[in-house]
């Protein structure tokens, strides 16, 4: 098949590297100019495992190509994946003029039947805007055209497997024609695909993320009590993940969520339930419990060190989650802001993240970028770990305790063993343990 792809970012390049692969032929449509010269030499303006090589794989092969033209997607096929942002406005709801625009102006340049697929996080009914743009901005009110709803569920990081090898497939569509459309699309992929109408399939996508975000806050909490009531919260959660109806994925204690979607999306969802309405107070809660977890963490750093007034503190991870470059909304920000204005001078290191950190927060008296893990903590009198990256993980812990200062450890995301850490002459904090 043919497929348009408008927008470059981690979803649009995803989805346009993954249906190439599956011997697609796909046309990425991004408006940033640089964006699609760097992607036109293929190279990734965005860090994703595996990404850069399917995308030159691709390229090779002559089934994926990028333009910032519009006009060029719409004459190119008749399936568009509209995969632009939809960030969050002020007041927790969710910008859509991306989305708008995509649809206005594809409403003027279409001359035959397309199929307008939201791939994007959007919010239930969003398809109606959609469809009542597109019927008002059309030049040739004959020309047919469906609007569906193909919400995305991959994380970043492992954004290539869950694309080819999703749990499952949510399809909103109102039209034979459109879901015959799909059946062909999705008929090699391993897993249930569940047709709904689009406003249900808009509705799975909230509710999915934001019931994950909720696990995450409930561990949270049970990390909060298990530091005061001596239990040790990692326990607790394998002992709660083996029962099939509960599971253990997202029930890992840490400094909170982060990323362009739990923050967004779960304002987004108790927005949308307010415009209907209702008071999802469950969520709000959800939302305050996450809120804290960086002044928490804080707190424990303080509780640790007492004054942080000059005090050299090695910071490890600052991507929202391991194996991004992704720092939106990540509890890192947060952090950091709190301990520079503790006055603590920090040297800060992630294996991705650092380019993007460093727009944030400059170079300065206060801040300084290591090149490695080791060099961070050179002369630290705490090293402080907010991402669980793998190469932390495998850290030589010998070699850490030997160029700090002073041998503590606070670990917001339980990475490492508690025994095996303090064997190694560590004080050792981590979370709910
Ligand atoms: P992103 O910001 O990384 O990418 C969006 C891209 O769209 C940008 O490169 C932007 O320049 C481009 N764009 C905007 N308007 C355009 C236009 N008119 N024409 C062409 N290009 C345009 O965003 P993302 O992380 O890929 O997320 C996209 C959507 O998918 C959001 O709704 C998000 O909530 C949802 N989503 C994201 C993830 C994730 O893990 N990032 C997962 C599932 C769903």
């Amino acid at each position: 098949m043919k497929i348009t792809v408008v927008g470059g970012g981690y979803v649009g390049l995803t989805t346009g590297a993954c249906f190439a692969h599956l011997g697609h032929e796909v046309m990425v449509v991004e408006k940033v100019p640089q964006k699609v010269e760097l992607l036109k030499s293929g190279r990734s303006p965005i860090y994703e495992p595996g990404l850069e090589e399917l995308l030159q794989e691709n390229i090779r092969e002559k089934r994926l190509s990028f333009t910032t033209s519009l006009e060029e997607g719409l004459e190119f096929s008749q399936v568009i994946f509209i995969c632009v942002g939809t960030p969050q406005r002020v007041d927790g709801s969710a910008d859509l003029s991306q989305v708008e625009e995509v649809a206005r102006q594809t409403a003027r340049l279409m001359t035959s039947y397309k199929l307008l697929v939201e791939k994007s996080t959007v919010p239930i009914n969003t398809h109606k805007l959609v469809k009542k743009t597109v019927q008002r901005y059309l030049r040739d009110k004959s020309i047919p055209y469906d609007v569906a709803s193909n919400p995305e569920f991959l994380r970043e990081g492992s954004a290539i497997e869950d694309f080819l090898k999703p749990d499952r497939i949510v399809v909103g569509v109102e039209t034979e024609r459109a879901k015959e459309i799909f059946q062909e699309l999705y008929k090699d992929f391993d897993c249930p695909v569940i047709y709904t109408d689009p406003a249900t399939a808009e509705l799975i996508k909230h509710a999915s993320n934001s019931f994950l975000a909720m696990k995450i806050s409930y561990i949270n909490m049970l990390a909060d009590l298990c530091e005061r009531a001596g239990a040790d919260v990692k326990l607790v959660a394998d002992g709660m993940g083996y029962d099939r109806r509960i599971g253990r994925a997202f029930l890992n204690a840490g400094v909170g969520y982060g990323g362009s979607c739990f923050p967004k999306d779960v304002k987004a969802f108790i927005r949308m339930a307010q415009d209907y309405g209702l008071d999802f107070g469950l969520l709000k809660e959800v939302e305050r419990i996450n809120q804290e977890r960086p002044l928490r963490f804080v707190e424990k750093v303080k509780s640790v060190l007492w004054s942080l007034k000059d005090k050299k503190l090695a910071v490890w991870g600052l991507s929202f989650k391991p194996n991004t470059d992704d720092i939106r909304e990540a509890p890192s920000i947060r952090i950091v802001d709190l301990l520079l204005k503790e006055g603590a001078s920090l040297v800060l290191y992630d294996p991705k993240a650092m380019e993007n950190f460093r727009l944030l927060f400059p170079e300065g008296r206060q801040v300084r970028y290591a090149p490695d893990m080791y060099s961070a903590v050179e002369g630290a009198c705490a090293l402080l770990l907010l991402t669980e990256w793998e190469e932390f993980q495998r850290a030589d812990l010998r070699r850490v305790r030997s160029l700090m200062e002073l041998p503590i450890i606070v670990d917001g995301r339980n990475v490492f063993e508690p025994s095996q850490v303090r064997a190694l002459g560590f004080e050792y904090y981590s979370v709910g343990r």
